[in-house]
């Protein structure tokens, strides 16, 4: 029987769902984050690199990730919180974009940042070496693994230079910035509920009706959300959503490493972010004086898709490929016998460009499949499905008329029909983390 009845419902309470909330609530909805684990946050968000970085394949990405930076930046104005509430720090120390072969210099995503107007800056190998005395700008390139006799040799070339984006840097608790959003919720009257799963989605007539959960608590809305993160598939195979999509999401398996600096260097005083495709990895700043180090997932690493519920939890040797892959660049790196670091998930789609769309269900929507790229977007995806939800509810089809969403910050609309299931996979796409 049910005695709790919302507008809508959010599973799961990682960065998106809870932003979600937070914009369904500050229109006058009332809501119902459901989420399976005891906090906010506590999902795949606490383990994001949390980086906030301008550049993706799309046009619509871009200028997401720019209306999204200003949110960032401006984060206690978004949360409107009271001046004496601690809130998550942005560290806004810039992002550098090696130039390679495999990127192909970033030419086509400058395109996209020139018609935004996103500052960057063109650097020579030498500006590069000015700015980060220990890197080293030597080829390494294709990434290789570790078995291969060539891996950690130069190729005898040299990186093509780089580009450093001034707007940029990473939130060094996520956890923390996604218990920000959660508390401005109820602010604005938005409910949570900790500790239960969704084990059943209801629907009657074709329509949404409300969940159920593991002890058979009933609760009614006519709006369902779908924000799940890694468990995003089993929640649409719930619903039994996935019938017409064309783009579908999976729980790809990742390591991050964190390694000590080197000896003498304080690098989270000059370092930026620091994308390198050339040796396949992304790094930043970690606190203690750490290089957190993720991986671009070069073609030749076995990517693992895991049942979200069942995976191994413990490090493997991909973790010693990226730090081995790190310390090509940073020769002084070492790389300790005492492996620190995380394993979690993404949730990843053919395109590795998100979901943020209604489904073949009515009421039901869905935020998902956010490939590893999607932390640093999570206000303007909020936003943009809160008006997507008030644009389907009203009765047109956002699968024949897309939503334009009209950005927050900066000039300028996002078609959402890019983010759509139907979509046919964007062969732009990079393919990767990068989106
Ligand atoms: C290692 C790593 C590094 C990343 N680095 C970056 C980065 O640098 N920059 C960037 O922009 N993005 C990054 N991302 C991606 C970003 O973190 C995610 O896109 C984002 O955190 C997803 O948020 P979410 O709210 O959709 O999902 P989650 O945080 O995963 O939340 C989903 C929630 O749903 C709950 N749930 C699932 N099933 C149920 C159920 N049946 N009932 C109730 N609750 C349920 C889970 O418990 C979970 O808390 C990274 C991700 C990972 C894993």
């Amino acid at each position: 029987m049910s005695n709790q009845n919302y507008d809508a419902i959010i599973i799961g309470a990682g960065v998106i769902g809870t932003a979600i909330a937070y914009e369904l609530s500050k229109k006058g909805r009332s809501t119902l984050n459901i989420d399976k684990l005891p906090a906010s946050g506590y999902g795949s968000t606490s383990n994001s690199c949390a980086i906030i970085r301008l550049y993706y394949s799309t046009i619509d990405g871009c200028a997401m990730a720019y209306d999204g930076y200003n949110y960032w930046k401006n984060w206690r104005d978004y949360l409107k919180a009271p001046v004496n509430e601690k809130i998550a720090k942005f560290h806004d120390c810039g992002t550098l974009i090696m130039k390679t072969k495999q990127n192909g210099g970033l030419k086509k995503q400058l395109k996209h940042l020139d018609s935004l107007d996103i500052p960057y800056q063109h650097l020579s190998n030498k500006q590069i070496v000015e700015r980060y005395p220990f890197y080293d700008v030597s080829s390494f390139g294709e990434a290789k693994t570790l078995d291969d006799p060539s891996f950690g040799r130069p190729n005898g070339g040299e990186i093509d230079g780089a580009i450093f984006f001034p707007y940029g840097g990473y939130i060094s608790d996520p956890q923390f910035a996604t218990k920000n959003i959660q508390l401005a919720c109820e602010r604005e009257g938005g409910e949570f509920k900790f500790n239960s799963t969704v084990e059943q989605i209801i629907t009657n007539n074709g329509a949404i009706a409300g969940v159920i959960l593991e002890d058979d608590t009933r609760i009614d809305a006519p709006v369902v959300i779908n924000v799940a993160g890694p468990h995003s598939q089993k929640i649409n195979a719930l619903a039994g959503a996935e019938l017409d999509m064309n783009i579908s999401t999976r729980a790809l398996r990742q390591e991050v490493a964190h390694v000590k600096a080197p000896k003498g260097v304080d690098y989270a005083s000059f370092a930026s972010v620091i994308s390198d495709s050339d040796i396949a990895v992304y790094s930043r700043p970690e606190i203690g004086n750490n290089i957190l180090i993720g991986s671009e997932d070069p073609a030749c690493d076995e990517h693992v898709f895991v049942d979200p519920d069942d995976y191994n939890k413990d490090f493997t040797d991909q973790w010693t490929l990226q730090a081995q892959r790190m310390g090509q660049r940073i020769p002084g790196l070492g790389i300790p016998t005492k492996i620190k670091g995380c394993v979690d998930l993404y949730d990843v789609t053919e395109d590795w460009i998100p979901i943020y769309d209604k489904s073949c269900i009515d009421g039901y929507y869905m935020a998902c499949g956010s490939s590893g790229n999607q932390f640093k977007n999570a206000p303007v995806a909020a936003k943009a499905m809160a008006e997507l939800i008030d644009y389907c509810e009203s009765g047109v089809d956002h699968d024949v008329v897309p939503m334009k969403y009209k950005l927050g910050t900066i000039e300028g609309k996002i078609n959402m029909g890019t983010f759509s299931r139907l979509r046919e996979i964007n062969q732009g796409s990079t393919f990767s983390v990068l989106g």
